[in-house]
């Protein structure tokens, strides 16, 4: 299975995990955003990662 959209909900606290564990794809501005034009699949392990690890679990992918 491969991860073909990365998204997040509303909710994000700005906290900047995501960014830190993933920048490839997580820009933390006002709130966090995901990069456009990334290939997903070159990260995957690091997206998961991201979203087990926030906090208030707002990232989602569909694979
Ligand atoms: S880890 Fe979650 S709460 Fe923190 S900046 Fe990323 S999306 Fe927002």
């Amino acid at each position: 299975m491969a991860i073909k959209k990365v998204w997040i909900e509303d909710g994000c606290t700005s906290c900047g995990l995501c960014e830190g564990i993933c920048p490839d794809v997580f820009v933390v501005e006002d709130i966090a955003i995901v990069k456009e034009g990334v290939n997903f699949q070159d990260f995957e392990d690091e997206i998961k990662d991201a979203a087990d690890s926030c906090p208030v679990e707002v990232i989602k992918y569909s694979e």
